[in-house]
């Protein structure tokens, strides 16, 4: 007899998704304009790309008018991905008590905006990463504020190095976001495009595994459109291993817009349906529609 088969329904990935404002990035101010075609798609909690020539994340008062701006739509800011703030140069103890000050200040506006993903780009996994992050989390502590940090391709940041690092920081409210455009093997592929990778790949991350960066990939280039004509990801293992690992955060797309991806706005609304479309054909054994990247067999 065959085990139940469990996985998402569209509504299920519909009310769990966000999406990253770096859609308008370099391009197009957050603003009634912006806001309101992510509303109009759909598109009702976003992932906030850390923009100081725009509004500052540390600062409770530039944030009430993102908030107010995002309320007219019901639109909600679930996380803060702040790209900008890291912590490598803080070579004295006043720089990075700074530092740390100025991430409360952000967690602090976050958790205002009703948001609790905050997420770096901390650079070098080293210990002033360690202790500025160890400060954080007990200023996190009673929060539902998670802090994360993300995988790259450079050497000393991939997800098997910052798995290490949190382990060593030992804390549940710090954590992981994996981004599946910037795993690479020793090969130099990305294993996401592989049969078995995904399903290796996230459970490396094990119980580190708080919040995702879903994006496009193809020959070697990420941040596309999900689905885009050519896109190498594989959707289906990659959702199937995301259910069967209990994950439990933002189904968010982190995906580039303007002016390289014209689409982006609706592809990422259109990417629950798909998904669901794409594993149910592959457990029927069909061949995967057009443009709906490639899929894996079923086991
Ligand atoms: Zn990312």
């Amino acid at each position: 007899m065959n085990a139940p088969h469990d996985f998402y329904t569209v509504e299920e990935i519909r009310n769990r998704l966000s999406m990253s404002t770096v859609v308008f990035w370099k391009y197009r101010p957050i603003g009634e304009a912006t806001l309101s075609a992510l509303a109009r798609h759909g598109i009702r909690r976003i992932e906030l790309l850390e923009s100081p020539e725009q509004f500052d994340m540390a600062d409770r008062g530039s944030m009430r008018y993102i908030e107010d701006g995002c309320r007219a739509f019901g639109i909600r800011i679930v996380a803060y991905h702040a790209h900008m703030t890291h912590f490598s140069g803080l070579d004295t103890e006043a720089k990075r008590q700074a530092q740390v000050d100025r991430c409360r200040r952000q967690i602090d506006t976050l958790l205002a905006l009703g948001g609790n993903v905050w997420g770096t780009h901390a650079t070098a996994t080293d210990d002033t990463l360690l202790r500025c992050t160890t400060e954080l989390a007990r200023h996190a502590e009673g929060t539902g504020a998670v802090l994360l940090v993300e995988n790259f391709k450079d050497d000393g940041l991939w997800v098997e190095d910052r798995v290490a690092f949190l382990d060593r920081v030992g804390h549940p409210q710090v954590g992981m976001i994996l981004d599946i455009g910037h795993v690479r093997n020793r090969e130099g592929a990305n294993p996401m495009t592989i049969p078995g990778g995904p399903e290796r790949v996230v459970a490396l991350c094990r119980r580190h595994l708080r919040h995702v960066h879903l994006h496009g990939f193809r020959e070697g280039v990420d941040h596309y459109p999900a689905f885009a004509e050519g896109d190498e990801i594989l959707w289906v293992e990659l959702f199937r291993a995301l259910r069967a690992s209990g994950y439990g955060g933002h189904i968010n797309f982190e995906s580039k817009g303007e002016p390289k991806h014209l689409d982006t706005i609706e592809a990422t609304a259109r990417a629950p349906q798909r998904i669901v479309a794409a594993e149910a054909a592959a457990r029927r054994g069909d061949a995967p529609p057009a443009g709906a990247g490639r899929i894996t067999s079923d086991r």
